[in-house]
């Protein structure tokens, strides 16, 4: 593997499935890890093997069905958590235990109550433990954005010399800057010569509390972060995590900037997240990058000109890179019934003549107040029983 590379490392079944509305059974898991694997990621983050039987469950069901990534299972630095992850994962074909320990005096004097020295002696045990477990474990030194620095730097060496094989190093509450970010994965790297020399790998880990994570994870990328975790449509723990489609399509469409590669499928961004939104409770949101409904919507008008002229004027990426169907037809109140059944149809919902009628007139009245009809709203016109009898969606590729 070139050093070119970043790896994926999906915790859209951990991180992502903690957080409300976002609970996922082990078969949906199951399905959710088969289209994770399709994508091209390189690690599945599967569950947390301590946290639940379900998640137990779940990590050990994936590993028995997923062959390509390598699946990992979270645990804190406590003895019955990592030999919990170690039989979770015993079955997998490549295999990681990811420890994670508090590293902010924060989080150390509050929420665990245990000095820095004892810390530190956990940071070397646990990683050991581990690694006579597993040849692959990961070591996260939790709110490493707000802990001191140099002992940070203690923590990440003590970690690297018990023979951890990749460092993540997460921004656990959101609330890094990416310069700053960026500079302390250089720091790091730099003071603990050990990294290169072992060929450790360093990771980012981004929650999007501000709205930077993306921006904090292509900065870390950018100052030799090889592993990036995020998650499909950016769900996690309150604001979420970094969206994984953002950052494949940024490193893809800005190439220039970042020169890495990725074993990341574009084309199947798109219907990795139908997948997700199809088992959570929601959908990103309409203006969402890359995934959202409207991402390749344009209104009518000069953008419309533009777009038929060469799309380039208005497009940085064709829909159908990250397969999604062609650019929306942008419905107003010009339209007319063909156009509005044709959109319909699209959506997965044939209607009888009359319905198309019926529901035409529902369309122009809420064109007159509104500029853009989007496909949600198009979808909020109908009613109940033409809503129950949707069929799948029409998939059209450029
Ligand atoms: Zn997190």
């Amino acid at each position: 593997m070139s050093t070119d590379h970043v790896a994926f490392f999906d915790t859209t079944l951990r991180d992502g499935e903690q957080s409300p509305g976002c609970s996922m059974t082990t078969q949906e898991k199951l399905t959710m890890a088969h289209a994770l694997e399709d994508l091209g990621v390189d690690i599945i983050e599967a569950g947390f093997a301590m946290a639940s039987e379900g998640d137990f469950a779940a990590i050990a069901t994936i590993t028995q069905a997923i062959r390509k990534p390598r699946i990992a299972s979270l645990a804190r630095a406590k003895t019955e958590d990592i030999e919990m992850a170690a039989r979770a994962i015993q079955f997998a074909g490549r295999a990681r235990i990811h420890v994670f320990l508090a590293a902010s005096d924060l989080h150390l004097e509050y929420k665990l109550k245990i000095s820095r020295e004892q810390a530190l002696d956990l940071t070397g045990e646990s990683v050991r433990l581990a690694r006579s477990l597993v040849d692959d474990v990961e070591f996260s030194p939790e709110d490493a954005t707000r802990a001191d620095r140099d002992y940070l730097v203690d923590m990440v060496r003590i970690a690297v010399d018990a023979g951890a094989t990749t460092i993540n190093m997460p921004d656990t509450v959101g609330y890094t800057t990416p310069e700053e970010y960026g500079a302390m994965f250089r720091e790091v790297r730099q003071r603990i010569p050990a990294i290169d020399e072992k060929g450790v790998i360093l990771s980012s880990h981004c929650h999007d509390d501000l709205g930077l994570a993306v921006a904090n994870s292509l900065a870390a990328i950018a100052n030799g972060a090889r592993q990036v975790e995020c998650t499909i449509n950016g769900i996690g723990e309150r604001a979420g995590n970094a969206a994984l489609e953002e950052i494949a399509a940024a490193l893809f469409v800005r190439g220039d900037r970042y020169g890495v590669s990725t074993g990341i499928k574009l084309d199947k961004l798109y219907p990795t997240s139908e997948v997700l939104g199809q088992i959570i409770t929601f959908k990103p949101s309409p203006n969402k990058a890359i995934v959202g409904a409207n991402a390749f919507a344009h209104e009518s008008g000069i953008h419309q000109h533009g777009m038929l002229a060469n799309p380039l004027c208005y497009e940085i990426m064709t829909p159908s890179l990250v397969g999604v169907s062609r650019t929306h037809l942008v419905l107003g109140k010009h339209s007319g019934r063909a156009a509005l059944r044709h959109r319909l149809e699209q959506l997965g919902f044939t209607v009888s003549r009359e319905e198309l009628q019926q529901t035409y007139y529902r369309f122009v009245a809420l064109a007159d107040r509104k500029k853009n009809i989007y496909d949600q709203d198009l979808v909020g016109l109908l009613p109940d029983s033409i809503r129950e009898r949707r069929s799948e969606p029409v998939s059209e590729l450029d």
